[in-house]
């Protein structure tokens, strides 16, 4: 079985939530603007960063992320012009000597690089950071890149594991990194600032130990929903901050009240078309 990141992050953040858009395969037909914003901004840098790593120059690269962009204003929308002017600041100031080694490359590793529990053997771990740099002496960095509505909070980009594991599954494959950092781009302020950690040792233990768990929550929430579908029951969060941007929110209090939501998933969602199990 494939376990990725985002479904470990997803069942962690609220069961139900995992069941209605992991399990079910439900997407919102009308993202929201902050999750728009943020596909725009994914989609230039990926051309960016995959044209420098193509071997194009800095120069050449950001004229064809501005030819991408173009292709996809066909309607000025405002969201795509937000990401396009973030994107177009960051590459003004960005000095990139590395090289780009993966741009959304997909790995998947097995669990076992991790962990010698037997639980694990079957697993593997999926993961597509956003970008993995090469700097001199082969040492790599790597990068998830966030578009958000809110600057983070200093303990929120301490306790956030995502490159962390990321790093930790690279270097179980052999690479050497060194580095893991979030690039952020506020979308409601424009100023764009990073955030770069390395583990103690310590803290590579306990955070591959709170990833494996969430493994085996998800493992198990597979498993189960395999063989009882509808007829296992996914808690809601007690966290309530949670909902606030939860795209289920609708659905979930309309089922809460004991209403039926088959309607409303009918004509406001669609399949999900990313697969997380590849
Ligand atoms: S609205 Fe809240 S409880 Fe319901 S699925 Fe979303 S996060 Fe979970």
């Amino acid at each position: 079985m494939i376990v990725s990141y985002s479904e470990v992050a997803k069942y962690q953040k609220c069961p139900r939530q995992f069941y209605y858009g992991i399990l079910k395969g439900h997407r919102q037909i009308e993202m929201s603007d902050a999750i728009s914003v943020g596909v725009f901004g994914h989609t230039l840098l990926q051309r960016y960063f995959g044209c420098i790593k193509a071997g194009m120059s800095h120069v050449s690269s950001v004229a064809a992320m501005n030819d991408k962009a173009k292709e996809l204003n066909k309607t000025l929308d405002f969201r795509l012009l937000t990401a396009w002017t973030l994107v177009t600041e960051y590459l003004k100031k960005l000095d990139f000597k590395a090289t780009a080694l993966f741009v959304e490359n997909r790995f998947l590793v097995p669990a076992s690089n991790l962990t010698d529990d037997p639980y694990f053997k079957d697993i593997e771990i999926g993961l597509t950071p956003d970008l993995v740099i090469q700097r001199t002496g082969d040492f790599l960095d790597v990068e998830d890149f966030k578009f958000t509505q809110r600057e983070w909070d200093t303990t929120s980009k301490q306790r956030a594991s995502q490159v962390k594991i990321y790093q930790l599954c690279l270097e179980s494959m052999g690479y050497k990194v060194t580095r893991s950092r979030f690039r952020f781009f506020n979308t409601k302020t424009g100023v764009l600032s990073d955030y770069s950690s390395t583990m103690n040792s310590l803290e590579r233990i306990h955070v591959k130990q709170d990833f494996l768990e969430g493994v085996r929550l998800v493992v198990e929430a597979k498993k189960l929903f395999e063989a009882k579908g509808e007829d296992t029951y996914y808690p809601r969060t007690l966290n309530f901050l949670e909902c606030r941007y939860c795209p289920f929110k609708f659905p979930c209090e309309l089922e809460f009240n004991g209403k039926d939501a088959s309607n409303t998933f009918k004509t406001q969602y669609t399949k999900r078309t990313y697969d997380y199990s590849k």
